[in-house]
């Protein structure tokens, strides 16, 4: 997606660590003209799709999550990082090593929002190790609901999430992949 890249290239900031840092227009202040152009390129991507409902995972993902499911015209429903676990059998849970953070997060999300029937797509920010979207896809699987796809902003492509998310069958569609970031330089498939 040009529009994307275009900003990335202008905004977006290398920091030490392999972390790219948008958060002038994605994931701290939000740009929503930019926004409303990603969730229509993600309806554009999985429109051969039947998605009855759009999952994410706090906090970034969130955000873009909202907008894109105006455009599916379904609900939205965003998977919690509990800091301790009260389980009652009501929630789905998993587990999700943060990659900005060094953390391991028990992730929960009510068993009610997520029904075998539903055909799920999955939306986030960004794809690094892949940590986040395997716990996603686990909760999906444990609803016994259909993965549809997962739709990424921006997939860090020198990082091997895409490649393990593709090795299972699932359909991921990243909005643009970058094959490298220095301080000076980056560069996309
Ligand atoms: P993963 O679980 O794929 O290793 O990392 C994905 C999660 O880590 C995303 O939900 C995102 O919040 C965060 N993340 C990973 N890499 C970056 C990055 O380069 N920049 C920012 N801002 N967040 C990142």
């Amino acid at each position: 997606m040009q529009l994307l890249k275009d900003r990335i290239l202008k905004d977006g900031v290398v920091k030490p660590g392999n972390i790219l840092k948008v958060d002038s227009f994605l994931n701290h202040q939000m740009d929503i003209l930019l926004m409303n152009e990603i969730g229509k390129e993600f309806k554009a991507r999985f429109s051969d799709c039947p998605i009855t409902k759009i999952l994410t995972i706090e906090a970034s993902g969130i955000g873009i999550a909202a907008i894109t499911a105006q455009y599916f015209d379904v609900n939205m429903v965003f998977a919690k990082k509990a800091q301790s676990l009260n389980l009652d059998g009501e929630m789905l849970v998993t587990k999700v090593e943060s990659f900005t953070h060094k953390k391991v997060y028990d992730v929960i999300l009510a068993k009610k929002f997520l029904s075998p029937e539903d055909h799920v797509l999955i939306i986030d920010d960004f794809l690094a190790n892949g940590c986040a979207l395997l716990g996603l896809i686990d909760l999906v699987q444990n609803a016994g609901a259909t993965i549809e796809g997962a739709g990424i902003v921006i997939e860090k492509g020198f990082q091997d999430g895409g490649r393990k998310i593709r090795d299972m069958g699932i359909r991921l569609e990243s909005l643009a992949i970058i094959d490298s970031m220095t301080d000076d330089s980056l560069t996309f498939r």
